[in-house]
């Protein structure tokens, strides 16, 4: 086999890179797959090389062959300078923020941002003396009026965890910009396949390989990627604390990255049409996913994004617990449990309007989040039309 050039990878479609990105078997005698490298010590052959720290690796906390090949092919998908690898996706929250952000800054965050992420501004960055504000994810250029002249940095997440409010990127990236303001984004939802972070705008893209990288809810994973001019930092605080990731879980995610497209448009295709099914069911009031016609955000996502995932919530008409109960109980093939991405579908009941603090979430009845996974979609229609079934009883 001959080696690819960089330019040579460029010219390739997003599968054929997935499939080669990070991944040299010349290295690893002919094998397919960078193995599972675990190790602190790297040894260093001479005294000259252990004085000048001369060699491709040094320590363990500082790289090992199996992190680098996805740290490259995460940076080669999401077309950023340079990617770390965090052992969950809350802590790539963590880097990102503490990246950009030192005491004395104002930082402005989401309404509608993974609950955890606040709890990490609050709990974690006030005692540091970082300021946090939330803002309404449906400001796009008119974030500008909330900037402060000790504004270093906005994280935006869109859509909108459980709401799935969308958010103009690119205009809050451009009314950033203008002041020196770093833009963050939470984006696992759409993973780079579906939205380019770095060339939509976003400095710091972070991302829960928990997720849609794994595909198989069996590891707990997370990546920051960052463009040339903020990528230094993300390094320098990551090498700071050295939060890395297991070897195992590592080798999972690339592992996981070969088929995420292939499987990214699956979840995709049943969750288009599990929304639609589900929007004209007379027990659901509102279905909220983006790639819906007719559901809002749907002009931003459809000059922004190029594909939807398997995740989106509906509103449905008023029902007491005890109707909810009888509903989702019984389900045989939805789980009722917190993440998403794998191949199994998943459904938690979840009310924003215990912690948000800007924005009003006031649905007319209880909100449902579905992960919809690589079932057989008439199986998943038949679970819940019993369980709708059931909730109609219970009323
Ligand atoms: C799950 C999730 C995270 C956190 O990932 P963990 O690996 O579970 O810590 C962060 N952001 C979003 C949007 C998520 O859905």
């Amino acid at each position: 086999m001959k080696k690819l050039s960089p330019e040579d990878q460029a010219r390739l479609g997003s599968r054929t890179r997935l499939v080669h990105a990070g991944r040299d078997p010349s290295e690893q005698f002919g094998f397919v797959n960078t193995p599972i490298y675990r190790g602190s010590t790297v040894l260093y052959p001479t005294f000259d090389d252990i004085k000048h720290r001369r060699g491709r690796f040094s320590y363990g906390t500082k790289g090992t062959p199996t992190i680098e090949a996805l740290e490259t092919a995460w940076s080669d998908l999401a077309g950023a300078a340079g990617t770390v690898l965090l052992p969950s996706g809350l802590a790539a929250v963590a880097i990102a923020l503490q990246s950009c952000l030192k005491a004395g800054d104002h930082l402005l965050v989401t309404d509608s941002a993974y609950q955890p992420a606040r709890t990490f501004c609050n709990g974690f960055l006030a005692r540091y003396g970082v300021e946090t504000t939330y803002y309404d994810p449906a400001l796009g250029a008119d974030i500008e009026r909330l900037f402060k002249p000790n504004t270093a940095a906005v994280l935006t997440e869109s859509p909108g965890s459980q709401s799935f409010e969308m958010q103009d990127i690119p205009a809050i990236a451009e009314a950033a910009h203008r002041r020196d303001i770093c833009v963050v984004m939470d984006n696992t939802w759409a993973t780079p396949l579906f939205f380019p972070p770095h060339a939509r705008g976003v400095d710091i893209a972070i991302e829960a390989g928990t997720k849609y990288l794994s595909g198989g809810s069996d590891l707990l994973l997370g990546m920051v990627s960052a463009n040339e001019t903020w990528f230094p930092h993300v390094r320098r605080m990551f090498d700071l604390i050295a939060p890395c990731a297991g070897p195992e879980d590592v080798f999972l995610g690339l592992r996981g990255l070969r088929t995420m497209e292939l499987r990214l448009r699956e979840h995709e295709k049943q969750a288009l049409e599990m929304a639609r099914w589900l929007r004209d069911r007379p027990e659901v009031e509102q279905v909220l996913h983006p790639a819906l016609e007719t559901c809002p955000g749907h002009e931003i996502w459809k000059r922004d994004y190029l594909g939807s995932s398997g995740l989106f919530s509906i509103i449905l008409k008023p029902a007491s617990d005890r109707a909810l109960a009888a509903m989702l109980d019984d389900l045989q093939l939805f789980g009722m449990g917190f993440s998403w991405g794998g191949f199994e579908s998943l459904v938690v009941p979840f009310d924003c309007s215990s912690y948000r603090t800007v924005t009003q979430w006031r649905p007319s009845g209880p909100a449902l989040r579905f992960h919809i996974g690589l079932e057989n979609l008439d199986d998943l229609k038949a679970d819940l039309d019993a369980g709708f079934a059931r909730l109609r009883a219970a009323l």
